[in-house]
């Protein structure tokens, strides 16, 4: 058994643990980050995308609203490269009501968020397959995010300040010694290696799985109502705005552009396990027809790839508990001292990733008071290394660095404009990575062929290199096409149906990769 000894265990390595770790070890404690899986596979690999101007909770959540237009503002220059500031418009749909927008107007002024109306043939100049019948539009601040970079970049700042950060690394216990959290166990996932954490706290970020974690320190069981949202990804950029249905707060209201694709979402329905997670095809056809309204010919457009996440709403008394679309989607701190006689451990819950930042600020706050010291919060001025203190991130990059100094380099995903080279270096930093570990850094299979011919370039490519040997390959390239066809089979039909019947006659006709032999284990981490 591995040991190890810290001031601060965090425990979940999406958006809000990596925030919160960066916090702790800005602020001078030791700690350790524990994630069962890969950075970011959680909720926060399964969101919109959307950077909040605040503008969806002008009127429904106007404490949201101004959170999110504080965090937005910071965000955007702190991790400027996980960001692009494409703006944002909420319009009116031919048949919605027009006065939605006053109350809008009026909400923003009072939240703070900046929101401007335009003209509609402003509006229709510059998103031109805007739906033509709209009746009014305005503009906002909104972005869009990757959640992975901006995951990463809290990570590697962290790390700067001498945290450790442990993926596949799941908790199983916890200890606790007269009502004081004592030391935390977990496995690591990679070779089965038994580790023993001590540590004086617990600082419980596990997102939709956060009840588990208090259980596993006897607390009394935390409600976190997981609601699952579905989000289709449709082949290019639809729209260069986030373009949001001025409405009280809607499925399928908002189409946001991220990368080279648009993607609309979502959907909110109340689930019993965060691991489980159905996609509808009926919940597909919704997002098509809700796409009609913003854009219309959508349906036209091809849908690579659908998804969906949890969302981790602490259960709020003020409205029943499955209607998760009007739970606040405010955070909420749980003190385990108060509410279970527990010392030594903090649970957080709700917010959204564009508050991420904040949401450590409060628990790492509320954890100094705990602990009868005053030490200051900064996260909010040290630019990220790498991502921060530089340009936002614009779609065309990948285009600009080719023609800038890597036109010799072999494009191995012709979608995402991934070279050989990107792909053989993030393999030599990660040998035991998975694809999927692999696509989350560099879209490696996210573009229309959803791995069809990039997944076999890269499977040679990682074998030639010697990283991996025959049997791991096959088995990588096996997973990562599973992983893949999850999101597929419910949006099968047009263009996407006739490049998965290419892909299937590819791998299973001519290759016959369900018989190539492999290792014994098919559960590759
Ligand atoms: C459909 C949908 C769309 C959304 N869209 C947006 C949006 O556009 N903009 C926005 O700002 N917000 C959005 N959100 C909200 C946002 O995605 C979440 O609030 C945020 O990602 C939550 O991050 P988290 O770190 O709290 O949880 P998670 O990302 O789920 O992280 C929790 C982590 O804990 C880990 N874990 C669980 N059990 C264990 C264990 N035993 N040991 C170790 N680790 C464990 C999990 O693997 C996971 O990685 C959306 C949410 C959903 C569901």
């Amino acid at each position: 058994m591995r040991k190890l000894a810290v001031d601060v265990v965090v425990i979940g390595g999406g958006s809000t643990g990596a925030g919160v770790v960066r916090d702790v070890a800005m602020r001078g404690y030791s700690t350790v980050l524990l994630e069962r899986a890969d950075l970011g596979q959680g909720t926060t690999g399964r969101f919109h995308g959307l950077l909040h101007s605040g503008g969806r909770y002008v009127v429904s959540d106007p404490l949201s609203a101004t959170e999110c237009a504080q965090e937005n503002a910071i965000l955007s220059r702190i991790q400027a490269g996980a960001v692009e500031m494409t703006g944002g418009y909420f319009v009116t749909g031919p048949d919605d009501d027009p006065s939605f927008a006053d109350k809008f107007l009026a909400g923003a002024a009072a939240t703070g968020v900046p929101a401007q109306e335009i003209t509609v043939a402003e509006a229709l100049r510059n998103e031109p397959r805007l739906n033509r019948g709209i009746k009014r539009a305005i503009e906002v601040l909104d972005g869009t995010v990757d959640g992975w970079q901006l995951v990463w970049g809290a990570a590697n700042s962290a790390r700067h300040y001498g945290a450790q950060i442990l993926t596949y690394h799941q908790v199983t216990k916890i200890d606790t010694v007269d009502g004081h959290v004592a030391a935390v166990h977990c496995k690591d996932l990679k070779n089965g290696e038994d580790v023993l954490i001590e540590t004086g706290f617990v600082l419980n970020c596990a997102g939709p799985w956060a009840g588990q974690i208090a259980a596993m320190a006897g607390a009394h069981p935390v409600d976190v109502i997981p609601g699952r949202g579905i989000m289709v990804a449709m082949s290019h950029r639809l729209v260069n705005r986030v373009v949001n249905r001025c409405i009280y707060p809607a499925d399928g209201d908002i189409l946001v552009p991220v990368h080279t694709v648009s993607i609309i979402g979502t959907t909110d329905v109340k689930v019993d396990d965060p691991d489980h997670l159905e996609i509808e095809q009926a919940e597909v056809q919704q997002m098509f027809d809700a796409g009609e309204v913003l854009v219309p010919g959508f349906r036209k457009a091809r849908a690579l790839h659908a998804w969906a996440g949890a969302r981790p709403l602490i259960k709020d008394n003020r409205v029943a508990a499955t209607d998760t679309r009007h739970m606040s989607r405010g955070m909420a701190v749980i003190d385990h001292t108060t509410r279970d006689g527990l010392d030594g451990m903090l649970t957080i819950g709700g917010g959204k990733l564009t508050t991420y930042r904040l949401m450590a600020e409060h628990i790492v706050d509320a954890m100094c008071d705990k602990l009868g010291e005053k030490r200051v919060c900064r996260t909010a001025e040290e630019d990220m290394p790498v991502e921060g203190a530089g340009p936002n991130y614009v779609v065309t990059h990948r285009l600009h660095d080719r023609e800038h100094d890597r036109l010799d380099d072999q494009i191995i995903c012709e979608c995402e404009l991934m070279s050989r080279k990107m792909f053989t270096d993030a393999l030599a930093e990660q040998p035991k990575g998975t694809f999927d570990d692999l696509r989350r850094q560099l879209r490696l299979g996210m573009g229309p062929c959803q791995g069809g011919f990039c997944s076999m370039r890269a499977t040679g490519i990682a074998l030639a290199s010697e990283h991996i040997d025959i049997e791991r390959a096959t088995e990588l390239l096996r997973l990562f096409l599973k992983n893949r066809w999850i999101g597929l089979w419910p949006i099968l039909h047009g263009d996407q149906l006739r490049q998965t019947a290419l892909d299937n006659w590819i791998f299973s006709g001519t290759l016959d990769i369900e018989h190539l032999p492999a290792a014994e284990s098919e559960v590759v981490l």
